[in-house]
């Protein structure tokens, strides 16, 4: 059965990259019929904090993942975060110690970075040489008469590593490019060389799928592996795939600092969940040729790890944007009316809370749901009927009030009091007729009238606009537009 996990670190806000990590594990897990386990990577004190791991729990959510084992739900192998198992760490530290798979290392930094240099300037290999990998009983007491504090060292093995990643096919690595590495702190504080690998063995991982950043330290962890499996701690080593980077402006790696990675920021914006994991299942996969827009059902009906390209992704707002716009469209009405509630409220609406109007919202609804990207952009677009008066900006109202655009509302400001303000074909064709009489063409000669009612240049179609702010207001406005 396939097993495979996400094992995020609480250091700061969540990520798009650590979102595509996640979907493409939850992806698999689910179209497998696997297990996902949920591990909280948090033995980075000075890094890790409780208010980040509430927020990685609650973007989880949000985004409407599940999962089989982990925090709050438990599981076989509880408890899911890594700071509540030191004892486990201790105890197969200890043993990889007393198996030789692992020595103390009492060598100084400055003695590391001395030898290192040399070793460089020698244009020998500058990873660790292996300095404490035999001491005498002799020279070990003598170190710790000097009041050295020993790390653990994992001892690995003089041999080639091959193996098969899941995405870019068989890897080979020669034993001059991994040197022994450290996996416990002089403190006693285990590293991640050693949590996760030693974790994934113990909750039975079958699968893992993770950035390609992650990539350098797979060989270490299959020789960690191995030694796990000897000491009887492992069933088996599990399969790795790693996914392509992200690539954002400029072609650099989207990093955790670009405010464009913040999943916070989708949120705030008014992405939809199912919009942004489609667009973030697209750096490195795809559902085919053809089709771009999907659910995440779809993504999981035909998620295959063997389909996904290794080559770097680049992260696309626009396309992002265009994304979520087509899924905005795929809501049913009554789930859109609500989904846009929170930027109707303060501190999005600029309108006071007893102004906003229900049945007027109920009614423009629809005609905002053909031309949303996010959500949030919703507040602008309905201003018009809950504040008092239009906001004006300076720039659309000089483009929209050339010369002759007076004469122009004028005209249609007669022809819309005549028209019948049940139906907004005949607003339409009230405005039409104002721009026959002035030699304008629609598209002209409905931009005044839009910015005269709505203060802007752009917005929802501007007749059902017209017919939901109704007939008193909207003479009103075109009246002290002239005025
Ligand atoms: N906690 C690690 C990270 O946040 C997980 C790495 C892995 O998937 O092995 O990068």
């Amino acid at each position: 059965p396939v097993r495979v996990r996400f094992c995020p670190s609480p250091t700061g806000n969540p990520h798009v990259g650590l979102v595509r990590t996640a979907l493409f594990n939850w992806a698999f897990a689910r179209h497998h019929q696997g297990t996902l386990v949920f591990r909280i990577e948090d033995t980075d004190a000075a890094r890790d904090s409780e208010e980040s791991y509430n927020q990685l729990l609650d973007s989880m959510r949000w985004l409407g993942f599940d999962w089989d084992e982990g925090p709050e739900i438990g599981g076989p192998h509880a408890p899911y975060r890594q700071s509540q198992r030191m004892d486990l760490y201790k105890e197969v530290a200890q043993k990889l110690l007393d198996g030789g798979h692992a020595y103390r290392c009492y060598c100084s930094q400055e003695e590391l970075d001395t030898r290192r240099e040399a070793a460089r300037a020698a244009g020998k290999p500058s990873g660790y040489d292996g300095h404490c990998r035999e001491l005498t009983e002799a020279q070990v007491a003598e170190y710790t008469a000097q009041g050295r504090e020993p790390i653990v060292r994992f001892r690995m093995p003089d041999e080639t590593i091959t193996f098969t990643d899941l995405v870019r096919g068989e890897l080979t690595v020669t034993p001059e490019n991994v040197p022994d590495y450290g996996i416990v702190r002089a403190n006693g504080a285990p590293l991640y060389t050693l949590v996760n690998p030693v974790d994934d063995a113990l909750m039975e991982i079958t699968h893992v799928l993770r950035g390609e950043d992650l990539l350098s330290s797979t060989p270490r962890q299959i020789a960690l592996y191995k030694a796990l499996m000897e000491l009887g701690i492992a069933k088996g080593i599990p399969s790795f795939g790693h996914l392509p980077y992200v690539m954002g402006e400029g072609n650099k790696k989207l990093s955790k600092r670009d405010p464009q990675s913040s999943l916070n920021l989708y949120r705030e914006r008014g992405f939809l969940p199912e919009g942004l994991l489609n667009y973030l299942s697209l750096l490195g996969w795809s559902l085919s040729a053809d089709q771009d827009i999907f659910t995440t059902d779809e993504m999981v009906a035909a998620f295959d790890i063997a389909d996904v390209q290794p080559n770097p992704a680049r992260f696309d707002l626009k396309k992002c944007e265009s994304i979520n716009g087509d899924h905005i469209r795929l809501l049913d009405v009554k789930d859109f009316t609500e989904r846009c509630r929170p930027w109707l409220q303060a501190p999005f609406a600029p309108w006071a809370p007893e102004a906003f109007d229900e049945v007027k919202w109920q009614a423009i609804a629809p005609h905002a749901q053909t031309r949303l990207k996010v959500l949030s952009e919703i507040t602008d677009n309905v201003d018009f009927l809950f504040l008092a008066e239009p906001v004006f900006d300076e720039p659309s109202w000089t483009k929209a009030m050339k010369e002759g655009s007076d004469a122009l509302l004028r005209t249609a400001r007669e022809k819309l009091e005549a028209a019948d303000w049940a139906s907004p074909e005949s607003l339409k064709e009230a405005v039409l007729a104002a721009g026959e009489a002035h030699g304008l063409k629609l598209g002209k000669a409905q931009a005044p009238v839009r910015v005269a009612v709505t203060g802007r240049t752009v917005g929802l179609p501007l007749f059902e606009s017209l017919e939901v702010l109704g007939k008193e207001t909207t003479l009103a406005r075109i009246d002290a537009a002239l005025a």
